[in-house]
């Protein structure tokens, strides 16, 4: 781990313009768009779009996309027409695809806004293609398939009668989605890129997009004509188990606005469940659960609790995470680093978004999805 200068320190953490926020987020978005462009490297003759729904992974749904536009990025994927309408005002002429499909009622609004549904029922094609009648055009869709999720999608078998009942719109894309692409040896892997085979083949000329991120990795290389990563764009590892092959984007710190000695004992925050075991020196950050700090990144026994990186060494959360705030154990930490006003990391190139999640009995997207919108952003890059 090692000591690192107090000038590192705050080249890393502090902000020059010294934030009135007690939490910093710091979004790189150089990193974001190496990530992308390794992916679509990997992917070879394949486009390489962008999922961008839930706000961007957490860190901004608006700053992504145009980064990602910005480096020749053409097709973005949200979850739902509000997502879909603001990435629309921000680029005029990108394809976009609502993930959700047409939710009732919604098709002459999703129209407008020029966004494409992964349609998944015949229900939907009904609508959508009613809404064609409507404006005098077949408007343009994706047909998603669903191969294991058992979530959203037509089933494989009915792709003939698709094929049939699908000149009444204009397809473009014929995806479906992976059940455990982070696990390249699970048998259904193979299944699904089978299916997924024999669907496409119905829909000749259009193109066909089955990977997310952890897709774009596997041995089988299912990239048809698109891949549709989201996790690894924001730095998530892609490959659990192996060393992340993705930049980290996100860094959380926070500001330590209080530094305290205790007595072998004395016990920290609600319910006491913590007691220091020696005369402990603990620091108390401002970020806590109403910024996305999990609660359960607290310790019970077999699990440690989360960690912040303080002045280079790891110091563990004590006590329950309340609101507002997380106390850490500094005994062990330089001292001119664990004093009040010094900055320290709670995510970043230290703390992986994973191992936050494994303290926290979660997984890394869940982590980026909460971050709170209380702290200061600075996008970088
Ligand atoms: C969220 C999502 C993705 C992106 O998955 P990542 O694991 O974040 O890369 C791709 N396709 C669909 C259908 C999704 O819902």
């Amino acid at each position: 781990m090692g000591i690192i200068s107090p000038t590192e320190r705050l080249l890393a953490c502090a902000d020059p313009s010294e934030p009135v926020e007690s939490g910093v987020l710091t979004v790189d978005l150089s990193a974001l768009v190496a990530n992308w462009r390794k992916l679509a490297s990997m992917a070879g003759a394949a486009e390489c779009g962008a999922v961008i729904k839930a706000d961007g992974y957490g860190l901004g749904q608006a700053a992504a996309l145009r980064a990602l536009a910005g480096a020749g990025c053409r097709t973005f994927f949200v979850a739902n027409l509000i997502e879909g309408e603001a990435a629309r005002a921000l680029a005029p002429d990108a394809t976009i695809y609502v993930l959700d499909g047409v939710a009732p009622g919604c098709a002459p609004r999703l129209a407008a806004a020029g966004l494409r549904p992964a349609i998944g029922s015949f229900a939907e094609l009904e609508e959508w293609a009613a809404a064609g009648v409507t404006l005098g055009r077949k408007l343009e869709a994706a047909l998603h398939f669903d191969t294991g999720m058992n979530r959203l999608g037509f089933a494989p078998q009915d792709a003939g009668v698709i094929a049939l009942r699908v000149q009444a719109i204009a397809p473009t894309l014929v995806m479906s989605h992976f059940v455990s692409a982070q696990l390249p040896t699970s048998p259904i892997n193979d299944r699904q890129i089978g299916d997924f085979l024999a669907v496409r083949a119905h829909f000749p000329g259009v193109q066909a997009s089955l990977a997310n991120t952890s897709g774009v990795f596997l041995p089988q290389r299912p990239h048809f004509d698109l891949v549709r990563p989201g996790y690894g764009l924001y730095g998530g590892n892609p490959t659990p188990g192996a060393e992340n092959p993705m930049k980290p984007v996100a860094r959380l710190c926070g500001r330590i606005i209080s530094a305290r000695d205790l007595a072998a004992g004395e016990t920290v925050g609600y319910d006491g469940i913590w007691a220091a075991p020696r005369p402990s020196r603990i620091a108390t950050v401002g970020v806590g659960y109403a910024d996305g700090l999990p609660v359960a990144a607290t310790a019970t026994p077999g699990k440690p609790a989360g960690e912040a990186i303080v002045g280079g060494a790891r110091c563990p959360f004590v006590g329950r995470v309340s609101m507002d705030y997380v106390v850490l154990d500094v005994t062990d930490a330089p001292e001119e680093a664990a004093r009040r006003g010094e900055w320290v990391e709670l995510l970043g190139e230290t703390i992986k978004v994973e191992e936050l999640a494994a303290r926290a009995g979660t997984i890394g997207y869940e982590v980026l999805t909460r971050l709170g919108r209380r702290f200061a952003r600075r996008y970088v890059g």
